[in-house]
């Protein structure tokens, strides 16, 4: 696995200071193996690699984990993010009902991932769901759905003889909107290969539907071809969407990243089975481990970084309980509020935050997203005497540093204010804990 192979590559190199060119070339070779063997694009592996390379080289190694766990790090979350980041909802529109499309190749599993849908929509957030195969070509494709739909309890469209796609596309959408339907699914045809004749019955469909979603439903299992397939649906009618299949399968997901690349959509659902409640949210991160084959070293160094942190607040709390809060400490506390991205963080190192209800409010000001920046970028400004003993800052060094920043004279005013409330709320939350339960902090 690529554990292993890093681990040797590292053995005995302990963590401390920043990663080398060396230690991280060395990894990506790992990496690079890692993502061709799960099937990963090429060139999106050169891509993916490259971008990697320049992240990791100098970053710092977390005590307690080797550079190329450091290294797994940095790509696993690159991965995640490469991947869509967030799992991506299936967007329905504000007047029902709406339409969603499923395009892909023939056994691709277009027709079991309408019913999985269909099922999902129904059970999971209690929407009326109706179907309709437009696959004309195909009886055998009809009835397979009809089948479903008997199975799962929802209702398909009774199908026309000789109604052509685009016209069955119509009738189940005013269907849909005339019984109350929330959502209806579209079964397109599929081929075993893409060619005009498909593409432009599936540009007629889009036409007559026009679909909330176009989902491409392409098969994990198919690596590399599922990237072309991928490109040519995108570009022909315009995806918004992915349904990646056979997730269940031994593909370790490496189509998923180069799907997701060359279209630059987001895989919405996956399919994990055949059984119609097969079916999961595409979640970035977990195909993210599987492609890499080591969810484990990613936890590790998401524990080592963890109790750095927690070190530092450690003596941070230490500090405060001296009465000792200074402007570093307010910027590392910015900082920290910055990548954690909330008021959590700060509570959490805390002492008897609880208590302080009013002191809130102002908190919360100071916290505002986007004066953070800004606020870092005062402190830097400072001098290190400055940023030690704020009381010594005179209208003069106020005005050096606002010019230093870009800011103004009373936002540096305003900073050292929040400075001063800060640190006087640090003093009584450290009095606070003190006096209340002994040892333990309050969570
Ligand atoms: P279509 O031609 O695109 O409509 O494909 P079908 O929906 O008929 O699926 C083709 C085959 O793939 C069927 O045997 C399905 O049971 C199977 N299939 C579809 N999705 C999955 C999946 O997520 N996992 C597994 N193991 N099989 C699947
Ligand atoms: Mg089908």
């Amino acid at each position: 696995s690529l554990q292993e192979r890093l681990g040797t590559v590292f053995e005995g190199l302990k963590g401390r200071g920043a990663l080398s060119e060396k230690d991280v070339d060395q990894a990506l070779r790992e990496v690079r193996l890692a993502l061709l063997e799960a099937d990963v694009a090429l060139p999106v592996v050169k891509q993916f690699v490259a971008d990697v390379r320049e992240r990791a080289v100098g970053q710092e190694v977390t005590k307690s984990v080797t550079p190329g766990q450091q290294v797994v790090k940095i790509v696993h979350d690159r991965l995640t993010e490469m991947l869509g980041g967030e799992h991506a909802e299936i967007e329905l529109t504000t007047e029902p009902p709406t339409p969603i499309m499923l395009v892909g190749l023939q056994g691709s599993g277009k027709t079991t991932s309408t019913a999985k849908l269909a099922k999902y929509f129904q059970d999971k957030q209690r929407k009326k769901v109706l179907m309709a195969s437009l696959d004309v070509r195909r009886p055998a494709a009809q009835d397979q759905l009809r089948t479903l739909g008997a199975q799962i309890g929802v209702t398909v469209l009774e199908n026309v003889q000789g109604e052509p796609p685009k016209a069955i596309a119509k009738r189940a959408k005013r269907e849909a909107t005339l019984q109350g339907y929330d959502i209806v699914l579209l079964d397109t045809a599929g081929r075993l290969a893409i060619d005009d004749e498909l593409m432009n019955e599936i540009v007629e469909v889009r036409d007559a539907a026009e679909p909330a979603e176009t989902l491409l439903v392409a098969d994990s299992m198919t690596g590399q071809d599922a990237v072309t397939t991928a490109q040519k649906f995108h570009e022909g009618v315009g995806v918004t969407g992915i349904v990646l299949t056979r997730v269940d399968g031994d593909a370790r997901g490496g189509a998923a990243l180069s799907m997701r690349a060359v279209t630059g959509q987001p895989i919405k659902m996956m399919g994990t089975g055949e059984k119609v409640d097969a079916l999961e949210p595409f979640h970035p991160e977990r195909i993210a481990n599987r492609i890499l084959g080591m969810g484990d070293v990613v936890s590790l160094v998401e524990k080592a970084q963890e109790t750095v942190e927690e070190e530092q607040a450690e003596k941070l709390r230490k500090k405060v309980q001296k009465g000792k809060f200074d402007l570093d400490d307010l910027a590392q506390q910015y900082r920290q509020l910055q990548k954690m991205g909330g008021m959590q963080a700060l509570m959490k190192m805390l002492p008897g935050m609880g208590q302080l209800g009013k002191q809130m409010k102002n908190l919360e000001s100071m916290v505002d997203e986007k004066s953070v920046n800004r606020q870092i970028a005062m402190i830097q400004s400072m001098t290190e005497q400055e940023r030690k003993r704020p009381e010594i800052i005179k209208a003069s060094r106020k005005r050096r540093i606002a010019a230093g920043s870009g800011m103004t004279v009373q936002d540096v005013n305003k900073l050292l204010k929040q400075h001063q409330e800060a640190q006087k709320m640090m003093k009584r939350a450290s009095k606070q804990s003190k006096k209340g339960a002994k040892g333990g902090m309050p969570d």
